[in-house]
């Protein structure tokens, strides 16, 4: 039965608009097809291709036996920059699709069978600029039924999701390997939310702390499984990471006893808080990592080092006591020359080597919790003066103290003058190019500061978190300078068990400037 044909002024009404597309319908010469010139199309053809020029969806139309096609402006960016636009406009699916119409003619011949298919994220592989592409969409296609009752073609709706498909590809490629990381590096990881105190956690955390694989853990149970000596200092810290004006870095190390198996570890925990814009915690995450034996290393390291130290006092003493006749000796006896100067240099060796065990014998006193004080009320004033004329006699530094006068601490005068001494030690240690240290001593508000200030070579601002911590030194492998990295970890030290604090501010190349406060007495 031949197609109703529309009325001559009716047809253009279908073809309206739909930008260049629309425009590139109207002025093709479709006599040159089987379909004929519009005049004659069938309203269903019409009405069909009117839709997918006014939609804003992209959409392809294969009309016919010969699957003509059309599309519109919204598909059109799909067909990339050089490739099948504009020629596939009009012309028979087969001749366009080659490359995969093997996949495409089935699904048009179903739908000209009155059938629908829908498809999603499917790789559609298709040449667009000059190459194959690996294309994806989501798609239906669906009958378009004609005048008589049948299919005349098989509109495909349809939308590219390559974007989409190649974004969720990347989060798990990146969610694998984040995954292999932490297989590798055997890390347990966990997560808290700080509205609900909602606990999840990896199987490793579970298994470490003997609780159940199931996917929440209640945080009171994981808190169960810390060592009781440990649990409300790991509590303060989980409060006080997440308390609003919190930096958000938590960093601690504690000890657990498996709820199962009652096996113990130490762990080390580090997470981050992440706040939004009211200063709220939302979101608190980090990772688990086993330091059991690092922290036996630590323990056997400390000890050989209490035992080598104390070991070597007794020789080191004697030795001591020693070089100390004989300098009597070359002084009162007729000896040449040469006997005076390499006592001289065997003396100030041993003064350092006397300083360097004193200072291991020290660590060793804090570790074991033995640092004893002995306070007396005295002018701290007094004794950064006394100090510092020591200090001078053996340096050709200039060392200019200003300030307070009276400044009187309660506090152990050798040990707040050991602190002084390292301090003013590292000032002229690493300032070898100025001969300036400037002390300054001052009162703010119920504590007394005493400042050493030196123009040498500075310490860059990311190392001076750790400046404090046990054998630490900015340049590790001590090419330029010599030492064990003690000085300042026992300084700090003596102050905080002082009550007071004790810090730097430096910049590298611009000197460093070391302060310690103690409250005034
Ligand atoms: P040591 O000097 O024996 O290495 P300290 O504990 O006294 O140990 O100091 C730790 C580290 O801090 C030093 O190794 C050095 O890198 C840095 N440091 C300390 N004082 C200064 C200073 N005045 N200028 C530059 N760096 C310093």
């Amino acid at each position: 039965m031949p197609e109703k044909t529309i009325p001559q002024p009716l047809y253009h009404k279908y073809l309206e608009g739909g930008g260049e597309m629309g425009e590139r319908i109207r002025t093709f010469d479709w006599s040159a097809t089987t379909l004929g010139t519009p005049d004659t199309w069938p309203q269903s053809l019409l009405l069909t291709v009117s839709t997918m020029l006014r939609s804003r969806f992209p959409m392809f139309l294969f009309w016919g036996r010969h699957h003509i096609q059309f599309y519109n402006d919204a598909y059109r960016p799909s067909l990339g920059a050089s490739g099948k636009h504009p020629s596939a406009l009009g012309r028979s699916g087969k001749e366009s699709w080659q490359e995969i119409w093997s996949a495409v003619e089935p699904q048009i011949e179903r739908s000209l069978h009155g059938e629908s298919t829908y498809s999603e994220n499917e790789l559609v592989p298709m040449f667009r600029d000059g190459k194959i592409d690996e294309v994806y969409w989501t798609y239906s296609y669906s009958p378009v039924i004609t005048e008589d009752g049948t299919s005349g073609g098989a509109l495909v709706i349809c939308h590219e999701t390559t974007t989409n498909v190649k974004a969720l590809k990347t989060i798990d490629e990146t969610a694998t390997q984040l995954q292999f990381a932490i297989e590798a590096a055997e890390l347990g990881t966990w997560e808290l939310d700080p509205k609900t105190n909602r606990f999840v956690a990896n199987k490793r955390v579970a298994d470490w702390f003997g609780l159940p694989h199931t996917p929440e853990i209640a945080l009171s149970s994981a808190i169960e499984a810390i060592v009781p000596e440990d649990r409300e200092r790991v509590s303060n810290a989980i409060i006080d990471t997440m308390k609003p004006g919190s930096d958000g870095n938590y960093d601690i190390s504690y000890t657990v006893n498996s709820l199962q198996s009652g096996e113990r570890r130490v762990v080390r925990a580090k997470g981050k808080v992440i706040f939004d814009q009211d200063g709220e915690a939302t979101r608190f995450s980090g990772t688990l990592q086993d330091i059991t034996d690092d922290v036996e290393i630590e323990k056997r390291k400390d000890e050989f080092i209490s035992v080598a130290s104390h070991e070597l006092k007794t020789p080191i003493t004697s030795l001591n006591a020693s070089l100390q006749i004989l300098q009597k000796l070359v002084k009162t006896e007729p000896v040449s020359d040469k006997f005076k100067t390499f006592t001289a240099k065997a003396g100030n060796n041993l003064n350092k080597l006397v300083h360097l065990l004193d200072d291991l014998l020290n660590v060793t006193k804090i570790q074991q919790g033995q640092l004893a004080l002995s306070k007396n009320r005295f002018n701290l004033s007094e004794l950064v003066r006394d100090s510092c004329d020591h200090i001078s006699q053996g340096s050709d530094h200039e060392i200019s103290i200003n300030g307070t006068d009276e400044l009187f601490v309660y506090a152990d005068y050798r040990r707040i003058d050991q602190v002084l001494v390292n301090f003013v030690g590292n000032a002229i240690k690493y300032s070898p190019q100025s001969k300036k240290i400037d002390i300054t001593l001052e009162q703010v508000g119920s504590d007394a500061r005493v400042i050493v200030k030196d123009y040498g070579i500075g310490i860059n601002p990311e190392k001076l978190p750790h400046l404090f911590d046990r054998y630490y030194r900015v340049d590790a492998l001590g090419h330029q300078f010599s030492g064990l990295g003690l000085g300042l970890y026992i300084s700090s030290d003596i102050i905080k068990r002082h009550d007071g604090n004790i810090g730097v501010e430096s910049q590298w190349g611009e000197g460093s400037q070391f302060w310690f406060t103690l409250p005034i007495d």
